[in-house]
């Protein structure tokens, strides 16, 4: 196995390897992806710029492996110790693969560590459950019947996952689909696969059997429809945008797969005037400017009591203004570079849509040169007000530190502006009323809301979207159900069956 092992060496160009049944590999085309930093600007990196072949040796393994009983026949309860154990190594290798993210995406260290060192959580809690997935027996009503349930796992798992998170969306898709005795095939973002590739090496370390676990880069176009349209492939779990995730949900179809989709959103963050306004003011520029925007749960359409909008205002432009932009592997960083090139693009068009829907811009608005990098790819944190919620930018993703905020007087309309939205990810909601707490945490159409805190996240708590912010739910202990199917078993102790013609 060729070791592409990071250390002291992230100011090298690096090449990466796929990984198919237990081996780094090179791509059948022999092409690659360049991988740029987009702090610093350079091509630190090269995947392999995996095609259909590549998926087909890899969905090939994984299918291989389903059924080897060396992963078929092993107990549930051993599964969960090879999940301890992959924890454990994550935990040692936390620093050097938080490091290896930033290079990648350019997400602030502080963070990025912080998430490192709580990922394992997701490998203990789903190891731990691997062996509680549980039939029912039936209290059956037909005569000399003996009736009961089994779970059992679905195949190959093809997890395709976003450019923002990539590890912590292994952590969510994989902990639940190997603990139900899945194999997978993770296929990253084609900007930041080179974490997923070095990833596999600490689950071959941890032991799992050869082509359980294995990694495809490559385009979506290209490796990830490949992997969607796969025969073999029993089961997708997806994170990206919504339009992927129509195609792939429509690909899905033809061949009747299960299919997972975690999309994007466009989360309301709504403050009362009787919120906690220091709270709210940090709850809300949580919302947009953490992770520089680039979240799916991104409070990118903040309502604002009219009684209290001009004095949250200022607070808020006050906290905003402190924000500090520059190298993302400095501690002391609030806001990082934009992850790609496209992106910074969508990011500075959509400022531009909003000046001309006639939102007022009260706070950055454009690109912004940070001494030390090459890459050119900050946006300033920007706040437009005066935003209604017809105008594009309160309607359409930006994926990045914009914020519209938009001024609601009573609860009624809150709520009609909070769900008028095509998403349903997520919500805030600020206040200090236990019974409008509670009102809203019902009529919210959102498949998080929190209350009086903002992007607050656990391996226990179920994860996904309502209208098209997706289908399914991760973590928590019903996302294994979604990798599941159920079998039903009838035995029976007659001695003779009556009538063949009629249903029993
Ligand atoms: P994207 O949809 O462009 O790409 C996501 C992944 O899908 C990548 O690996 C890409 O190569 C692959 N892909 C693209 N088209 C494909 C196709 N036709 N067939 C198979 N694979 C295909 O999204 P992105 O730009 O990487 O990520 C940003 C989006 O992800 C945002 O909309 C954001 O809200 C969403 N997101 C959602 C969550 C969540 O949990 N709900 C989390 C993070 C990001």
């Amino acid at each position: 196995m060729r070791q592409v092992s990071l250390s002291n060496r992230l100011n090298r160009m690096e090449t990466y390897q796929l990984f198919i049944d237990g081996q780094y590999t090179d791509s059948s085309s022999g092409e690659w992806i360049e991988s740029m930093d987009p702090y610093s600007g350079e091509i630190w990196a090269r995947v392999p710029k995996g095609n259909a072949d590549d998926v087909d040796r890899a969905v090939g393994a994984a299918k291989r492996a389903f059924e080897n009983p060396e992963w078929s026949g092993m107990s549930a309860s051993q599964r969960g110790k090879l999940m301890r154990k992959l924890g454990d190594l994550v935990l040692e290798n936390a620093d050097r693969l938080a490091a290896l993210e930033v290079k990648d995406n350019g997400k602030l260290i502080s963070e990025m560590k912080a998430q490192m060192m709580y990922h394992p959580e997701w490998w203990y809690y789903f190891g731990g459950l691997a062996d509680k997935i549980e039939g029912s027996i039936m209290p059956i009503d037909k005569k000399d019947a003996f009736s009961y349930t089994m779970y059992e796992p679905l195949g190959v798992v093809a997890a395709i996952t976003a450019w923002n998170s990539p590890l912590l969306f292994i952590a969510w898709k994989c902990a639940p689909a190997l603990a139900a005795g899945n194999t997978v095939v993770v296929k990253p973002s084609e900007f930041t696969s080179a974490s997923s590739l070095e990833y596999a090496q600490l689950v071959k370390q941890a032991g799992f059997p050869d082509g359980v676990f294995n990694v495809i880069s490559g385009y979506g176009v290209d490796a990830g429809a490949a992997l969607v349209d796969h025969p073999d492939v029993a089961k997708i779990t997806f994170t990206g945008s919504d339009l992927s995730g129509q195609k792939i949900y429509e690909s899905a179809a033809r061949n009747i797969k299960h299919v997972s989709l975690e999309l994007g959103g466009k989360s309301p963050n709504i403050v009362f005037e009787d919120a906690d306004l220091d709270m709210a003011v940090k709850g809300a520029v949580a919302g947009i400017f953490g992770a520089t925007g680039q979240t799916c749960v991104a409070g990118s359409r903040l309502l604002v009591q009219e009684s209290i909008h001009d004095e949250f205002l200022d607070r808020l432009l006050e906290l905003a203004k402190s924000a500090k932009m520059g190298d993302p592997m400095d501690v002391g960083t609030h806001i990082g570079p934009i992850t790609t090139k496209q992106q910074f693009d969508k990011v500075i068009s959509y400022i531009e849509i909003a000046k001309q829907e006639g939102a007022k811009l009260v706070f950055g608005g454009g690109p912004c040169q940070v001494e030390g990098s090459g890459g050119n790819q900050f946006v300033e944190p920007t706040i437009f007000t005066n935003v209604s919620n017809d105008m594009r930018i309160a309607q359409e993703e930006v994926f990045g530190p914009v914020l519209s905020v938009l001024k609601f007087k009573d609860e009624e309309e809150a709520i009609r502006i909070g769900n008028d939205v095509v998403y349903g990810l997520a919500a805030g909601v600020w206040t200090h009323d236990i019974r409008r707490a509670m009102r809203f945490t019902k009529a919210l159409k959102a498949g998080t809301v929190w209350v009086n805190t903002y992007r607050a996240f656990s391996y226990m708590m179920p994860f996904g979207g309502m209208k098209r912010s997706g289908l399914g739910r991760e973590s928590g202990v019903a996302a294994i159900r979604d990798y599941l199917q159920v079998k039903s078993v009838w035995l029976s102790t007659a001695t003779e069956l009556p009538n063949p013609f009629i249903l029993r």
